[in-house]
């Protein structure tokens, strides 16, 4: 079992170029050159959906799988809110299906009342969805959001702000826990906050927090189940919300492993060769690209549509 989570995450990992909620994004973004052979079978899903830069005005849809499908009816995120502000606007990915946009308004509003000062929001899925270029195997169907873990400042950032200044870095530097200089106990509140959502199904997090979590969560606990440890996550927090229910082709995950996840479920995170993995000899084959052929049939109307 553990062998072959350890052989998924590093497929995972070798289908995706590095980009993430830290990595500073860009002031001159210039249009991507157009394909060559947009209509070949051969050509990457990511290549595709990433030049439309519009949603299709359908009603909300989410197609397929968290790491394979789409989004038709897409509606963005305002990049400034009362207790918000969207980062990384050259990425042009705060877009997602209401559902996720009226749960990042609502815990915007909810984190202040936990002494969070409001939502500094990463990446969110590409105008039509689909797969990205840079960064992430899942926010493909439009209900995935980064969350840093850096609380909004009591100013509007300037636009430089946004693409490079970098979220904070939580987690220790021996790994085996969150760093007490930076870690607060509103952090837990905004996690707990966002698990207790009903449309959130999963929320993913470093194992160091998802230890500080157990052990700052008090007689309350029934939240932490949804709360999994995952690799990276240690600058910001996943959010995952349930397949809506306008949505009958999306494909929900299975259930969490039953119980919190706390204590020694979370030996295999810190185990000598999950916190300081040995390179590999060989270069490891990448996962070929996802094509159209890959994802629901449905995606190829989304893609195509005006
Ligand atoms: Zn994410």
């Amino acid at each position: 079992m553990r062998i072959a989570l350890a052989l998924l995450v590093a497929l995972l990992l070798a289908a995706t170029a590095p980009a993430l909620a830290q990595d500073p994004g860009t002031l001159d973004k210039a249009a991507l050159p157009p394909l060559p052979h947009p209509d070949s079978p051969s050509t990457p899903a990511k290549e595709l959906f990433a030049r439309k830069t519009e949603p299709v005005p359908l009603a909300a849809r989410s197609i397929g799988f968290y790491s394979s499908g789409c989004l038709a009816g897409a509606v963005a995120l305002p990049i400034n809110g009362p207790t918000w502000q969207v980062m990384r606007l050259s990425r042009n990915r705060n877009w997602g299906h209401p559902k996720l946009i009226a749960f990042l308004e609502r815990l915007a509003e909810n984190s202040k009342m936990v002494g969070w000062n409001g939502l500094l929001v990463g990446d969110m899925s590409q105008p039509r969805g689909g797969p990205m270029l840079t960064g992430h195997a899942s926010h493909q169907v439009g209900l995935d959001a980064d969350i840093w873990l850096t609380p909004m400042p009591n100013r509007k950032l300037s636009a430089e702000e946004r693409e490079f200044t970098s979220a904070t870095m939580v987690v220790r530097e021996d790994r085996l826990d969150v760093d007490p200089k930076v870690w607060t106990h509103q952090h837990t509140e905004l996690i707990r906050t966002a698990a207790e959502d009903p449309d959130v199904e999963r929320i993913f997090v470093n194992a160091a927090i998802k230890k500080a979590l157990c052990r700052e969560a008090g007689p309350d606990r029934a939240w932490l189940a949804k709360v999994r440890p995952w690799w990276g996550h240690d600058y910001h927090f996943h959010v995952r919300m349930f397949c809506p229910p306008d949505s009958p082709q999306c494909k929900p995950q299975p259930e969490p492993p039953p119980g919190e996840g706390c204590g020694h479920d979370l030996d295999f995170w810190f185990s000598p060769g999950v916190l300081h993995p040995t390179p590999p000899t060989e270069p490891t084959k990448p996962r070929p690209a996802l094509t159209m052929a890959n994802l629901p049939a449905a995606c190829r109307q989304v893609l195509m549509a005006p």
